[in-house]
């Protein structure tokens, strides 16, 4: 017991005198190492008479703790003066700047989205999201797009399987189909999301961009809630009231189907984003087809709806004055460090 005594205290001593990390590391491989002091002690416990081994034995575990413990004391103490030094001491300049933070920021897609999102959600929609590799049902027949269509021709779709039953998305119009086969009418929701088309890319087109689909069905819906619907969404984009006009248009999914324009917001009497119109083409839009109601399961005798079609790639693009659609999804950083 005598000799525990002392080898602890030496090596609380050694402990203490120990100034820096490297003499601690020595003091704990002499005494805890694998070789060290503690393990001969351990080691020779099988050697005393069998009354006296478990005495030695927990008597050696007692002085393994205590010299732990003591280290790691030794070592908190040791960090805390380095720490005080280094603060007190020389060579510690707090007028230095700091490494400066590289700061990211949110694509000005997604800042327009969200913006749109909380728009349309105040005025009582629902936000909905669809997959972008879709079924040629949804994206094409349940759209009353028959396969005859010039949208089907592999010019201008990304077919993900030789049948070509699984296509990449054309349009946001795929969720329109999967909204009504979900929600009970009536209901208002915009979907908006990434689409795709096979296109030769250019300032002007590629081959991904983004959409906002809206659906609203109802009672009785006609023109006039459409057009009262983007005019507060131009509202919302602009900030201010445009002037809107209806041109006749065709797609498959809406009748009548209509372009809608709007008074470009550059200008009065023609600017290079109006090419000298002074409108703007903005969306396709329409009041839903009774086909594409009844394939999403909802009666067109009993509900009528609109659905609009928002490019939401184009309408960034005119928001922040973008003359080439292929900045937006390029990854360039000296783009998008711009918003
Ligand atoms: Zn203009």
């Amino acid at each position: 017991m005598t000799d525990l005594e002392q080898i602890l205290s030496e090596a609380r001593a050694k402990v203490a005198a120990a100034t820096q990390a490297e003499s601690l590391r020595a003091v704990d491989r002499e005494y805890l190492g694998k070789e060290g002091v503690v393990a001969g002690l351990l080691a020779a416990i099988p050697t005393l008479e069998p009354s006296e081994r478990r005495a030695a034995g927990q008597g050696a575990n007692e002085v393994k703790t205590a010299v732990l413990e003591a280290i790691e004391e030794r070592k908190a103490a040791l960090a805390q003066e380095a720490l005080s030094a280094q603060l007190s001491g020389e060579g510690f300049d707090p007028t230095l700047p700091g490494a400066v933070q590289r700061r990211g920021s949110l694509h000005p897609i997604t800042q327009v989205t969200r913006e749109l999102e909380d728009l349309f959600t105040s005025m009582g929609y629902s936000v909905l999201d669809g997959p972008e590799v879709e079924l040629d049902h949804y994206n094409f027949e349940a759209l009353n797009i028959p396969s005859d269509h010039p949208a089907r021709d592999s010019q201008d779709t990304f077919f993900c399987d030789p049948e070509g039953h699984l296509v990449m998305r054309t349009h946001t119009s795929p969720v329109q189909v999967r909204a009504m086969e979900q929600l009970e009418p009536p209901f208002r929701a915009v979907a908006p999301g990434k689409v795709f088309r096979q296109e030769t890319t250019d300032a002007s087109h590629e081959h991904t961009f983004h959409q906002m689909e809206g659906l609203v069905v109802g009672k009785d819906i006609s023109v006039g809630h459409l057009i009262g619907a983007m005019k507060t969404l131009l509202r919302g984009i602009f900030g201010r009231d445009l002037d809107v006009r209806l041109r006749p248009g065709y797609f498959p999914f809406v009748e009548p189907g209509f372009e809608l324009d709007a008074r470009c917001p550059f200008c009065e009497k023609g600017c290079s984003v109006c090419k000298r119109t002074t409108w703007i083409e903005l969306l396709p839009c329409g009041l839903v087809h009774p086909n594409v109601l009844r394939m999403g399961g909802i009666d067109p005798d009993e509900w009528s709806g609109f659905a609009f079609g928002l490019g939401l790639s184009r309408l960034v693009m005119l928001r922040y004055g973008i003359d080439d659609v292929r900045h937006l999804l390029g990854g360039d950083l000296r783009f998008l460090e711009q918003f």
